[in-house]
């Protein structure tokens, strides 16, 4: 974590005067080479695709390069659809996996020949009202219902909003059969930043059973299984990151005991994936811009909650490096807070760091999903932009900062001068 930060401490500095804090930071080179092992993990299966989750870092230049590297897009709103296309991912590379999703956006999937993902049963007549037809290929999300455990963020399954029951299922692809449709496929997802790899192997497990029954009860063969997201990352030094060797290999071991025995093989299998992809190579970079000394100690920083919403919505830790001060002893106990009118806007709690001066910056790692993304205007904040650091070493902005013009975009302000 805190090693694979890409610049030394002068390299910091100097970006710092061409883009003044704060900003994001992510690394191509990285990057690239990590969707490499993902997908190459995943190699003992024939039909592997992850389709990056493009809300963890809806920026068409890195799914440009995602894309470069055979990644799909799994998509949940109708701007998500369009950042695909623009950025050259097109068709069946699109996975349009949505909740609650109106017309509008089952239309330009439809248009565009998507993989639709439908959320609930209900939607097939939706989505055939809509379309005025079914398309050829359609999936559904499953919903396990009560199973051991459950995952804090995204909690127990029976309680998530998302998918349909095993009934369900059944119901769904035996409608949809009659009804013309002719390739399906099957999704789940019953994890958020999860880092014990058996939760996968079971899921896949469960999956590939599942694909067995449908067969059985419905006649209908599945094409591909999608595994959704949920593969988490180390934020704390402690935590080990999810070994995806083992992950893949006894999915496989799964694989040909269930579903090759079946006669099902060739079957898909589908990531959408965003976390593990690029969350460990970006960095919020961030100025120590105030001290105070009350009944704690705080370090105030230029950048807020509106533009890392992580720690103080979930709790969320992330490791902070005071740039320069990687050696130095940590021996001071500071909460880093951003400006925000809320007291959760807090970076870090109770923080052993090395002592922070005025003018330090301060490196927020494993932004690089769920980061930026998840920023927002409150307080009339306005979020930062994103730096890349190409392999050849350069700097690219691919996201300016926003301007007050940008606040202001929204609002009629000829209007508001004659408004009384
Ligand atoms: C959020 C989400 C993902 C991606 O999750 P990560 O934790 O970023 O990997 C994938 N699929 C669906 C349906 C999601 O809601």
């Amino acid at each position: 974590m805190s090693s694979n930060f890409p610049l030394t401490h002068d390299q910091l500095v100097d970006l710092e005067k061409k883009f003044p804090t704060p900003f994001y930071l992510y690394d191509e080179k990285a990057i690239r080479g990590n969707v490499r092992k993902f997908i190459g993990a995943f190699g003992v299966f024939s039909g592997i695709c992850e389709y990056f989750a493009v809300k963890a870092l809806p920026n068409p230049y890195i799914l440009k390069i995602l894309a470069s590297e055979g990644c799909g897009g799994d998509c949940s709103s109708l701007p998500e659809l369009i950042l695909c296309e623009l950025s050259g991912i097109k068709g069946e590379k699109v996975m349009f996996s949505s909740n609650e999703t109106p017309a509008d956006e089952y239309r330009l999937a439809f248009k565009n020949g998507n993989i639709i993902n439908l959320d609930d049963i209900t939607h097939i007549n939706f989505l055939e009202k809509t379309l005025g037809k079914l398309p050829d290929l359609i999936c559904f999300r499953y919903n396990p219902g009560p199973l051991k455990g459950g995952n804090a963020l995204i909690g127990k399954p029976e309680e998530a909003k998302y998918g349909l029951t095993k009934e369900q299922i059944f119901e769904a692809y035996s409608e949809c059969k009659k009804r013309g449709v002719k390739r399906f496929g099957l999704h789940t997802m019953v994890a958020s930043n999860e880092l014990d790899p058996d939760y996968f192997v079971d899921t896949a497990r469960m999956l590939f059973s599942l694909c067995v029954e449908i067969k059985q009860k419905c006649s209908v063969r599945i094409e591909f299984v999608d595994l959704g997201g949920g593969i988490g990352i180390p934020y704390k030094a402690e935590q080990k990151e999810v070994d995806l060797t083992y992950v893949a290999d006894n999915m496989r071991k799964a694989y040909d005991e269930i579903i090759t025995s079946a006669g099902l093989d060739p079957l898909k299998i589908y990531w959408e994936c965003g976390r593990p992809i690029t969350g460990p190579y970006g960095w919020l970079i961030t100025k120590a811009i105030h001290e105070k000394h009350i009944y704690r100690e705080y370090i105030g920083v230029d950048a807020s909650m509106a533009d890392l919403m992580r720690p103080g919505m979930y709790g969320a830790y992330h490791e902070i490096t005071v740039s320069g001060k990687e050696t130095a002893e940590k021996d001071h106990v500071y909460d880093v807070v951003g400006s925000l009118c809320e007291n959760c806007d807090k970076f870090a709690v109770q923080r052993k760091l090395p002592k922070i001066d005025m003018g330090d910056l301060l490196i927020i790692h494993d932004a690089g999903a769920h980061g930026r993304a998840m920023g927002f205007n409150y307080n009339a904040k306005l979020r930062c932009g994103e730096v890349l650091l190409r392999p050849d070493g350069s700097f690219k902005e691919i996201r300016r900062k926003e301007t007050i013009d940008d606040y202001f975009a929204t609002l009629d302000m000829k209007g508001l001068k004659s408004f009384r």
